[in-house]
């Protein structure tokens, strides 16, 4: 269906896209269909391995949205800024041109947090994202507008980035599939760094095949991102689908919401019964999870964000009386709260004399919580646990409160740390909003969460919100 639309129906297309977007603003910018069309360097056709492996076709012939602080050139850049609003963006992210080899095509930009710093996307300056189950939550964050694009039908595929679970939160609040894949397989070229040694680009999808071929597609080691990782043979191999393994349930008291806590159990029986072994496993380090992102992250978004200093590109205040002034007022005139106290926080733990307390403390129970996490996988073949403790809250003062949404960074902060790929499955619904469950696995170990996500899909397959109409209806309905 997707290759019709893209060989013959791009106008029509088009008009969806924007049509079914009203009540949800999932995307700041829809492209032309001369736009989606995107120059893909020297990158080589995708799958040329996983081709050779399984004789699979190595097309990738599908619309995607992109959050939009991945570059993609003749869209904007914004990253969901006053600071970029206007940013022209001239070049591709790597992941991007490799989409492009293996025949994908750009649609648009979606919504995020402000440079990727949230849970909601309320934090982007630009616009408000809905989420398509219920217009009065929040579609989650930082890729809100991805998760929203994929749940509400208008795009198969959408690019996220999960610095601290960005990918996986809003796949969880909007019900479609989210993969942080494994740090360094993926890329970073093009994307605008928020906390460079923690985050990754993502892919959100409505399939467990749809989200394999892309990320296969955008996977590799780049020499213009030197933690690029060249991923190891074996690993790239799509993984017998039949073979069973053991899955460790994480124990203890959680602190989930009771409608998450269900769903969490059901997940766990829905794996029994497709023949995995369960055991309850625990993570002692998951307390300090919260604490060292937060310290870790702020630390390097207030070095990343030192450019935006209204001289080079981006906001820039009508008047000043010489460059100090110049500065000072971009930044305080064109950054967010959230970005604001994220800078002064991260320079605050890095000012000197104060690193061994705070920085380099972080660093250490980083390294703890990767030894115990790699333990753990000697044992069991990957760990099931929930994505956020609860489903998609409201928006404004009715939601969750800024530092209650930090502290229930818990479950997928770990995944960053320890830079392990995880992988958010829809499980169903509870009280009519979708809930997600989280796999996760050993680095490389991709293709084994696929496979397990593939067969619970068969016992909890996807599910749409109502509102959502796939693009075949809706033309049947507007060209009648
Ligand atoms: N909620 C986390 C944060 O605000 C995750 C962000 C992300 O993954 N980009 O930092």
């Amino acid at each position: 269906m997707w290759n019709t639309i893209l060989e013959s129906k791009r106008d029509d297309y088009a008009r969806f896209l924007a049509n079914r977007d009203t009540d949800i603003g999932a995307f700041l910018e829809i492209g032309t269909p001369a736009q989606w069309t995107v120059d893909s360097g020297d990158a080589e056709p995708s799958g040329t391995e996983a081709a050779v492996t399984t004789g699979a076709a190595p097309s990738l012939r599908l619309p995607i949205a992109v959050k939009d602080n991945i570059a993609v050139q003749n869209y904007r850049l914004t990253c969901g800024s006053r600071m970029l609003e206007e940013l022209q963006c001239p070049y591709n992210a790597r992941a991007i041109e490799r989409l492009a080899a293996a025949g994908a095509e750009i649609v648009g930009k979606t919504n995020l947090d402000e440079f990727g710093m949230g849970s909601s996307s309320d934090n982007s300056a630009l616009q408000t994202t809905n989420n398509p189950w219920d217009v009065t939550r929040v579609a989650g964050g930082s890729s809100g507008g991805s998760a929203a694009a994929v749940a509400n039908r208008q795009v198969p595929v959408a690019i996220g980035s999960d610095t601290g679970g960005s990918v996986r939160q809003p796949a969880a609040f909007c019900g479609v599939y989210g993969l942080k894949p494994t740090y360094g397989t993926v890329s970073r070229y093009g994307l605008v760094a928020y906390a460079s040694s923690l985050e990754t680009v993502g892919v959100l999808a409505d399939s467990v095949d749809n989200l394999a071929a892309t990320y296969r597609a955008m996977r590799g080691v780049d020499s213009r991102d030197h933690s690029s990782v060249e991923i190891p043979a074996p690993a790239l191999d799509a993984v017998d689908q039949d073979a069973k393994g053991t899955i460790g349930v994480l124990a203890g008291d959680l602190g989930l919401d009771p409608a998450v806590e269900r769903n969490f159990r059901a997940t766990v029986t829905a794996l029994e019964e497709l023949g995995y072994t369960t055991r309850p496993v625990t993570l002692s380090t998951l307390e300090y999870v919260v604490p060292a992102y937060y310290t870790i992250a702020a630390a390097e978004a207030s070095a990343n964000l030192a450019r935006y200093n209204g001289v080079r590109y981006g906001y820039r205040p009508i008047f000043s009386e010489n460059p100090e002034e110049l500065m000072r007022k971009a930044r305080t005139e064109a950054f967010g709260d959230e970005v604001k106290l994220r800078i002064i926080l991260g320079t605050y733990v890095l000012r000197s004399g104060f690193q061994d307390q705070y920085y380099t403390r972080a660093q250490k129970i980083r390294t703890l919580i990767r030894r115990e996490l790699d333990e753990l996988f000697g044992t069991v073949d990957a760990i099931v646990l929930p994505t956020f403790p609860t489903q998609a809250f409201a928006h404004g003062d009715d939601g969750m409160d800024p530092f209650q949404q930090k502290v229930a960074d818990r479950f997928t902060g770990t995944g960053n740390l320890a830079a392990v790929p995880a992988l958010t499955v829809p499980t169903g619904t509870e009280g009519g909003l979708p809930v997600g469950m989280q796999l996760m696995g050993p680095v490389f170990s991709e293709e084994r969460l696929f496979a397990v996500a593939r067969r619970l899909a068969t016992v909890m397959p996807i599910q749409f919100p109502e509102r959502s109409v796939p693009f075949s209806d809706w033309e049947t309905t507007h060209n009648a």
